[in-house]
């Protein structure tokens, strides 16, 4: 393997700007308005340190099964007391979080579907966005005429990302409050994980179950 090293460049991405981006390459409303057909089977939250892992099992509309990983950087476990929160329970224990911004918090991605694979991993990988190791170069096949999948060459996300995004949102993990104002501390949303979670792809195993 003689990938680039993971970080190797200093870029820096947030889910916003994800979103952003597929919107300003791509006709969204095809993109990532066409999750009506496709279905969350499960997820579970994964917190390492610094970050946090939402790994999901997405149905697409083809009936296929992808893995849909979005990693959130910067990530702050609070204290159980603290009162700016969230909780979610994976592996049976609570975690407490501030709230994520998603246009602030940055972010890797990956998804298996093919979509993500030949149109935003390499891409996303310059940006800094891509979770996971490089997919290797893709060579087209010699005399074919069909046009790159990414012709803007701009990062993005897949539905399945989206679709996991939503999913997350509406399980409150997200800060929704206007940034003027200060925030409600009301609602402490709690997101059931499954609490099966497999290894992720990047090579994790320090952090990988426990908090430090
Ligand atoms: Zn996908």
């Amino acid at each position: 393997m003689n990938d680039l090293p993971e970080d190797h460049l200093l870029l820096e991405t947030s889910l916003n700007q994800l979103i952003q981006k597929t919107d300003t390459g791509f006709d969204s409303d095809r993109r990532l308005n066409a999750t009506d057909t496709v279905s969350v089977v499960d997820v579970s939250l994964l917190p390492q340190k610094g970050t946090l892992m939402a790994k999901a099992k997405i149905r697409g509309s083809e009936n296929k099964t992808y893995d849909t990983y979005i990693q959130f950087q910067g990530i702050t476990y609070n204290p159980p007391e603290s009162q700016d929160r969230v909780t979610f329970v994976s592996n049976e224990q609570t975690y407490a979080i501030s709230p994520i911004d998603v246009g602030n918090n940055n972010v890797k991605v990956r998804c298996t579907c093919l979509d993500f694979r030949f149109r935003f991993a390499m891409i996303n990988s310059s940006d800094g966005s891509l979770y996971g190791p490089r997919p290797p170069i893709y060579r087209p096949v010699p005399g074919s005429n069909r046009g790159s999948a990414n012709p803007s060459k701009v990062p993005g996300i897949c539905k399945h990302i989206k679709t996991l995004m939503d999913e997350l949102s509406s399980g409150g993990l997200f800060d929704t409050a206007p940034k003027q104002q200060p925030q409600q501390a009301e609602q402490e949303p709690t997101i059931t994980a499954d609490t099966a979670i497999e290894t992720p792809p990047e090579n994790n195993s320090e952090n990988n179950s426990k908090l430090a």
